[in-house]
Formats: C-alpha cells, structure tokens, sequence
C-alpha cells in the first residue's frame, strides 16, 4: 500500500514579528483558515517565530486550541552549560514546540555553521523529540560546478551521520538562488533534487521511514507557484520566508488543496 505523507506548509519568519505581532497574526491565520474552512489533515502548517514570541504562540495555540503548529528556527547542539545565547532543544520541548528547522542557509552562511554543527543540531533535536527540519540547497556556483543534487544530497548525508533507526525528521530542499530572490526553481527541478534526497533518506534511515517522511521545497514560494510543486510525486510541502510574513498569502499557500485540484 502505497505511503500518504501529509503535505506541510511551514511559514519562516526569520527577524520579524515581535511577540504582541505574533500573537495577532497566528490569531488572524487561524481565524482565516478557519472561515476557508481548510482541512488541516489535507495540509498541516507550522509557523517559526523567533525565539522571543514561542511562550506567547505556545500560549495562545495551548488555550484556543488552534490547529497551528510550531517551531524555532535554530536550536544549540548543547542541551545546558555555559554557551551564552544559546537555546536548547530541552527548554524548545517545553514550550511545545514540535519542529526546528536546522541549517538555513542563513545560518550556515551567517553563522558559519559547518556539517558537522548541523549534524550535532539534529541529533540535538532529536534528544528532545523535536522533528528537525534539516535544511540543505546548493548555491548558484554550486550550480553551475556540480549540478543540482550534489551538494544538497552531501549536506543531508553529512546531517543524517549518526542519526540511525525510525528518526521523524523533514528535509527542506532550499536552493540558495532560489531564497529571497523572486526567482524558484521550477516543479521539476525540485522534484530532481527531491528524488534525489529521497534516495539518500532510503541509504540512511531505511525503505520505511524514507516513505514516510516529507521532503519540503522552499525558495520564492507564493500562492501564485505553489501548485506547480505540490503535484511532484517527491515534494510534501513548503517552507515559505517571504511570503509566509504576508497573512493572506501565506493563509492561500496553505490553502492549496482548495485552490489546485490535488
Ligand atoms: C527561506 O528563507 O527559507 C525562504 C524559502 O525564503 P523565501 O520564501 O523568501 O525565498
């Protein structure tokens, strides 16, 4: 019997939004999500405020019961000790907090997060039961000096060392062009590098979980393009930056059974 993996639209706020913002938009994407009548076991969306707004989502999501889920947007590899600034997965499950999206370009370029750092990330995550959504894509130069799949396919290998047995984690395949610049891959160059992801989740975590877990594209995502990559047999969903910012974009991406006929 063939696998369902149910699509997941996860919504990056990056540096925005402050607490009282947060507390607004989740309230108004519930609201609006719920006048459209989205069936949220068709799609589930997840949004990643900063760290500063959880205890307020987590608030407002526990006491309305809303059908949103959330997440941080980078975790320690440390659970405690003396790492000033830092935030562990540990204090991240007692929010509620269900998924951490791990090594966004952002970061890696940023923040000069290394392989390595993000392998001990997810494993971080994954002592606290936090899913990891493990962010890999390769650069424009990349591009053009290895192909598509190489580099994404290296850095979810270098993520995954070390991670064995029936692990829950998503991939969010990001190509670096791609983020911020209006410009998305197109359906089937997602689809090439998501089959290719897919190919290493079967090396690494086994035929099963590779089924079952979910390879999201992300890169100028809107409402506008979102159906195109829905229908790729490899691709279950979106992790959404600019767009995930703007309410009724954001609401009509998670609204795309509704709106393309899956
Ligand atoms: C991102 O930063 O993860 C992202 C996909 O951004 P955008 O949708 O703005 O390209």
């Amino acid at each position: 019997m063939a696998v369902t993996r149910t699509p997941l639209i996860a919504g990056n706020w990056k540096l925005n939004l402050d607490h009282l913002q947060a507390i607004a938009f989740v309230q108004k994407l519930a609201w609006s999500l719920g006048d459209a009548k989205h069936d949220f076991a068709a799609a589930e969306v997840a949004v990643f405020p900063p760290f500063t707004d959880l205890r307020s989502v987590q608030t407002l999501v526990s006491s309305d019961k809303l059908p949103i889920a959330f997440g941080a947007q980078d975790l320690s590899e440390h659970d405690s000790g003396a790492y000033t600034g830092e935030i562990s997965g540990a204090f991240l499950a007692k929010l509620e907090c269900s998924y951490v999206i791990i090594g966004h370009s952002e970061r890696r370029t940023l923040h000069n997060e290394t392989d390595e750092v993000v392998g001990a990330k997810v494993q971080a995550a994954l002592r606290h039961n936090l899913v990891p959504i493990i962010c890999v894509g390769e650069t424009a130069d990349d591009l053009e000096k290895h192909g598509p799949s190489a580099v994404p396919v290296a850095q979810l290998r270098a993520a995954l060392a070390g991670v064995t047995g029936a692990a829950d984690v998503v991939v969010a395949y990001e190509p670096v062009w791609a983020i911020g610049s209006g410009q998305a891959a197109t359906p089937e160059q997602a689809e090439q590098v998501a089959a290719a992801l897919r190919t290493v989740l079967v090396e690494t975590l086994g035929e099963d979980v590779a089924a079952k877990t979910r390879i999201l594209y992300g890169g100028s995502v809107k409402a506008a393009n979102i159906a195109g990559f829905m229908r790729e047999p490899n691709v279950d969903g979106a992790l959404v930056g600019g767009a995930s910012l703007d309410l009724d974009e954001f609401a009509s991406i998670v609204r795309f059974p509704q709106h393309v006929g899956l």
